[in-house]
Formats: C-alpha cells, sequence, structure tokens
C-alpha cells in the first residue's frame, strides 16, 4: 500500500538509506529537510517532487529556491522551517537528522500526531521524559530506527505482558579501536576514528562509535524507549554486527533479531510496522560468518559508556549534558582541535560539574545543553 512520508535529514546516511526504501516501495514524499546540503536537496527535489522542502541554514534555503523554481516545491526556511514539515500530516514521518537540533522537530512529530520513526538518538537522550510523556499523551507509539532498537522492538514483539521482560542487552561492535588500551588512543587520528569496521555512517556516529559514547546514548535512548531501568539493560561487544540486540524474559529465554549490518532493515520495519514487506537487502548466511563473538566491554578504555550510565542513574539534566558536551568535543575531533581521548575527559568533567535539576522543562534542557556546549568550548 502506498503511504505518504516526510524524512527529516533526509541528505544524510539514515536519511538517503531511508530514500532507498522509499524508491523500492513507491511511497510518496511529502515533505524533506536538511541542514545546509544545497545540491544534494536539490536533487532529492527533483527525483522526488515532495510539496515542501526545508533547508535550517537561510542563505543555502534562499539558493535553494532559485535552483528549483522550475518545481512546484515550496521551500521553507530556518529551525521553523523544518518544524513546519515535520508537523503535515503523513503516515510516518522519519526523523533522521543528527545530533540534538532533532529534539524540536520531534516535538512537532507528536504534536501534530504524526507516527514517528525515530532514528535521531539525541532527542531521547536529551529530551527523554518530555518526549515519551508526549507521546503517551498523544497515543502515539515511537518506531525505533537504531538498530539495537529495532531488534529489542522486534524481539519484543511476541510479549503480551512486559513485566515478563527481565533484561535487554544490547550489542556493541566494539568500533575500530576494540582490544586496544587507553595509552594507545592518544595519538588516534581523525581518518582512523572514521575507519568504523561494519557500519557506514555520518561522522558524528562513527566518532561516537569509536570513543563508544554511542553505545552509552543508546542504553538512554532504550530507557526510554522501553521505560527500563538501566540496571536491567546490559552492554556485549559483538564483533560481527549480526545479533543486533536482545530480549532476557524472566524464565531466562532470550529472544534476539539477527540479520546482515544494513540499516535499511531497520528503517523498512519502522516504516511498515507491524508488517514486514520483501527488502533487497542481503539475505544472512550464518555460514559465512562461520563464528559470532561476544565480549565485555572494557569499561576502562571506554570510560564514556559509565559516564553515560551515570547520568542517566542521576537522571534530570546529566544525560542532556552529557549529550551536549559529547557533541561538541566530538566536533573539536573532528576538526583536529582536541586529541581523540580529551572527548571523554571533557564530557567526563562536564557531567560532573553541570548544574542538576530532577522537576525540569524543555526550556531548563536548552540552558543546559548551552552550559555544557560552552563548558567544553571553554576548555579547548
Ligand atoms: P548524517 O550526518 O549523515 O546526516 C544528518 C542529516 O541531518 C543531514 O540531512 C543533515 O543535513 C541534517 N542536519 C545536520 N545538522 C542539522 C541541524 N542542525 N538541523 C537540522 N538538520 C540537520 O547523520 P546520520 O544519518 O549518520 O545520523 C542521523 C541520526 O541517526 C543520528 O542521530 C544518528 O545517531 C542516528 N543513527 C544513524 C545510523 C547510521 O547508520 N548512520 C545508525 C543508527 C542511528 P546536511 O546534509 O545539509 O548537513
Ligand atoms: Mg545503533
Amino acid at each position: 500500500m502506498s503511504k505518504v512520508v516526510t524524512i527529516l535529514g533526509s541528505t544524510g546516511s539514515i536519511g538517503t538509506q531511508a530514500l532507498d526504501v522509499v524508491d523500492m516501495q513507491g511511497y510518496e514524499v511529502l515533505a524533506l529537510t536538511a541542514n545546509s546540503c544545497v545540491d544534494k536537496m536539490e536533487n532529492q527535489i527533483r527525483k522526488y517532487k515532495p510539496k515542501y522542502a526545508a533547508l535550517v541554514d537561510e542563505k543555502a534555503a534562499g539558493e535553494l529556491k532559485v535552483k528549483v523554481s522550475d518545481t512546484g516545491t515550496k521551500i521553507l526556511s530556518g529551525m521553523d522551517g523544518v518544524c513546519e514539515c515535520a508537523s503535515l500530516s503523513a503516515d510516518y514521518v522519519l526523523n533522521s537528522i543528527v545530533g540534538m537540533a532533532g529534539l524540536e522537530p520531534t516535538i512537532s512529530v507528536l504534536n501534530a500526531g504524526n507516527k514517528l520513526a525515530l532514528a535521531n538518538k539525541e532527542t531521547l537522550v536529551t529530551g527523554g521524559k518530555i518526549v515519551t510523556e508526549l507521546a503517551k499523551e498523544k497515543g502515539i507509539k515511537i518506531l525505533p530506527v537504531d538498530s539495537e532498537h529495532s531488534a529489542i522492538f522486534q524481539s519484543l514483539q511476541g510479549c503480551r505482558n512486559f513485566s515478563e521482560v527481565k533484561r535487554l542487552i544490547l550489542t556493541a561492535s566494539g568500533g575500530p579501536f576494540f582490544g586496544k588500551k587507553k595509552s594507545e588512543l592518544a595519538d588516534i587520528t581523525v581518518e582512523q576514528a572514521l575507519n568504523h569496521p561494519n557500519w557506514s555512517m555520518g561522522a558524528k556516529i562513527t566518532i561516537d562509535s569509536a570513543t563508544m559514547m554511542n553505545k552509552g546514548l543508546e542504553l538512554i535512548e532504550a530507557v526510554w524507549l522501553f521505560d527500563m531501568k538501566p540496571d536491567n539493560i546490559d552492554i556485549v561487544v559483538h564483533r560481527q554486527s549480526v545479533v543486533h540486540s536482545l530480549v532476557e524474559y524472566c524464565d531466562n529465554s532470550v529472544i534476539a533479531q539477527l540479520g546482515v549490518p544494513d540499516m535499511r532493515i531497520p528503517i523498512q520495519y519502522a516504516l511498515t510496522y507491524p508488517d514486514r514487506i520483501p527488502s533487497p537487502v542481503k539475505q544472512l548466511s550464518l555460514t559465512d560468518y562461520g563464528t559470532l563473538t561476544f565480549d565485555k566491554p572494557d569499561y576502562e578504555t571506554f570510560g564514556l559508556i559509565n559516564v553515560c550510565r551515570a547520568a542517566i542513574n542521576e537522571g534530570g539534566l546529566k544525560p542532556a549534558c552529557a549529550n551536549a558536551a559529547n557533541e561538541e568535543a566530538n566536533l573539536a575531533f573532528r576538526q583536529g582541535k582536541i586529541k581523540f581521548t580529551q572527548i571523554e575527559e571533557l564530557v567526563r568533567s562536564a557531567v560532573e560539574l553541570a548544574c542538576q535539576k530532577s522537576d525540569y522543562t524543555l526550556s531548563d534542557i536548552h540552558d543546559a545543553c548551552k552550559w555544557a556546549s560552552d563548558f567544553v568550548k571553554s576548555k579547548i
């Protein structure tokens, strides 16, 4: 059945793979948004003919408007334009924006009563309480796109009573520096950190995978998505990225979702849920892999996982601060301004020093994120 979809962050890694799914399923595209990528957006507009497109960057939006003036697509600009696209009535809105910039559009999707397919994990890390409460109030199920959370969501499909679930187990690839010790990470280059063994992803999440902050963010994401206590979420390193995550039930039976590492499976499942339809993704051949391995994470070397665990255990504004500090430090590393190991040091200090509030509003979250970003900038 043809569906109408909007893709926020359509020019990125997840966004373009989502458009592959759209191509295969013949869905109609209502709106597309990005930050500043004029050429990619122009190509997408010509191919998908959306009614609306938005770029956050005003100058880029102006350029785009001139370039596509021969099309019927209305060009919007700024974060208001993105939120307007998020609010248009669609069958599904996929949020694949990178970073906490995705929070406001997520809120717009939910306020408009649209179904939300969520790749933007920073939305839940930053504003998990506000977002999940709003989704509940609106009666909207958030459909996870992150592969681990999709795996858990899929492994929960046969579960009639959530109180039967004992533990969630998130798998982690371990990133490019698996097996290395902290002393070996000091002189890591940006190029080395961007060389992920299993997944091809945007630059920010690839660095987060190298520091394993990504798994810390995913732990917090799982807490909010599945209403699970952090202590009941474990992490195992699984180098092959075939077992995408697991659910342990009260009888110690464990159900997992497996597949080749290809994000088009979780993207498609979020857009077709509760149905499954054929996909061009390669079949899984377990005998081609032969061996699947499972290791304990090295929390000494990849300390950011436990920084995130402590932040979500403490709750309040700490997870938002961890995320904001990481976004700033991750960018500074990519720009060559700090060493790889400083990312962890800066995020750890920001979380320790940040002010805390257990009862908070969206405006408190914005203030806390600004404080954490400014803190990291001041140390660079
Ligand atoms: P990319 O960097 O590849 O793409 C990000 C998209 O967001 C682009 O369309 C970009 O536009 C847009 N964007 C960037 N900054 C802003 C902003 N300030 N406001 C609005 N839009 C913005 O990221 P990924 O696709 O890799 O990741 C997207 C999200 O999905 C992240 O939260 C990530 O953690 C999550 N995710 C990604 C996976 C992957 O395989 N890539 C796997 C699991 C989760 P422009 O091109 O103009 O800059
Ligand atoms: Mg993931």
